[in-house]
């Protein structure tokens, strides 16, 4: 319900600034063609009405509603409904004629599709009927020079009008998808990419060591005995720790490396073109700085990270397989006591990393 009225008011406004300029202009429009008519008092309070107080009424109207969308829909029709009653009054003269329902049909397209596209030229229609019944049937076949250029103003504002509403509209749903495909792939608590976002960019990794027969190092990193520090000092401690060690990694990356939130308290980082020895370097330097990060904070507080490190190796049948290497490495690096970065590759024993460089 809120929704719908965020929705409707947003439209009641947007609607509000094409109204009062396409029926202020409509209103020239239709005034010329009339006065050749010689209507009477009525039908000129009834123009002035529609061309200058019905803009402002509709506004209030929608509003004041309690759902302004539906509200909006319905004076749009009644918009269609003036429409078609003054081109009944005008008795069809061409040009007005035709620039009346081309506006009003370019208006329910551009705001309702093809859907209300239909109901206005409905409301349209029934806006002739009333106009025939009112006024006497008749046709004037001819628009003079005066009625012409009084259309003029109609034809060429409006249009632009409304394109650049549309266009405002088109590039604001851009920049919202953008914003919303942005905090899809990021992790809410850390701002580092989520889980998945994650993956998909080890697939791309995965296929672009493949392709360019490149190197590039994976490392998988728990936080030791995080529950523990959760236990102990609450989650909203636990939540800090997790702060900074995305900090951690933002800051002490290279600008290529891609670090996310695996979930929990895992973190993941893809490091291209690394040699693992290097790899290896990194994330020791980061296991030592998040310790002493740690320590700086609270002596008491004894934080550590377990490591693993895996190689992209040609023989890997897809990422999911590099990606179990990792994880087999940080299994290990927990097993063997926890606090230290272990390499999985093939052509040495698994252990340590910095004892076997
Ligand atoms: P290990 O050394 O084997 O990694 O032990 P651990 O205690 O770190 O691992 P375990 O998987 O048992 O616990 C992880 C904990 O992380 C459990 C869960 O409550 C906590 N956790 C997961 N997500 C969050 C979070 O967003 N914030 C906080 N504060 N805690 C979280
Ligand atoms: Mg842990």
């Amino acid at each position: 319900m809120g929704n719908a009225g965020g929705k409707g008011l947003s439209l009641a406004r947007r609607l509000y600034t094409s109204r009062i300029l396409g029926l202020l202009l409509g209103l020239l429009c239709v005034s010329v063609a009339m006065y050749a008519l010689d209507p009477p008092l009525w039908v000129w309070a009834l123009m002035l009405f529609n061309g200058l107080v019905w803009p402002h009424l509709a506004f209030q109207w929608a509003r004041r509603s309690s759902v302004p969308y539906h509200a909006e829909h319905r004076n749009l029709l009644i918009d269609a409904f003036f429409g078609g009653f003054w081109v009944a009054a005008m008795h069809f003269n061409p040009l007005p004629t035709a620039v009346t329902i081309s506006m009003m049909a370019m208006n329910n397209v551009a705001i309702g599709g093809a859907r209300f596209l239909m109901a206005g030229s409905a409301a349209q229609l029934l806006g002739v009927f009333v106009g025939l019944a009112v006024f006497a049937p008749a046709f004037v076949p001819q628009t003079s020079p005066a009625q012409m250029y009084a259309c003029f103003p109609l034809l060429l504002l409006y249009p632009l009008a409304l394109g650049w509403i549309c266009f405002r509209q088109a590039y604001n749903l851009g920049r919202h998808k953008r914003e919303l495909l942005a905090l899809s792939r990021t992790d809410s608590l850390t701002g580092l990419l989520n889980h998945g976002a994650w993956k998909d960019q080890l697939e791309i990794a995965f296929q672009r060591c493949r392709r360019q027969q490149q190197g590039a190092a994976i490392a998988l990193i728990d936080i030791d005995h995080f529950k523990t520090i959760n236990d102990t000092y609450g989650h909203v401690a636990g939540d800090i720790v997790l702060r900074q060690l995305s900090k951690l990694l933002k800051h002490n990356l290279r600008a290529t490396d891609v670090a996310g939130r695996y979930g929990g308290d895992e973190f993941c980082v893809i490091l291209p073109e690394l040699p693992l020895f290097n790899a290896a370097q990194a994330m020791e330097a980061l296991r030592e700085r998040f310790a002493i990060l740690g320590y700086e904070q609270n002596p008491a507080l004894k934080v550590s990270l377990s490591i693993g490190l895996a190689a992209y190796d040609p023989t890997h049948a897809d990422a999911t397989r590099w990606l179990n290497e990792a994880d087999q490495a940080l299994y290990e690096a927990k097993a063997s006591g926890r606090n230290r970065v272990i390499c999985n590759c093939d052509e040495q024993p698994r252990q340590p990393v910095l004892d076997s460089v």
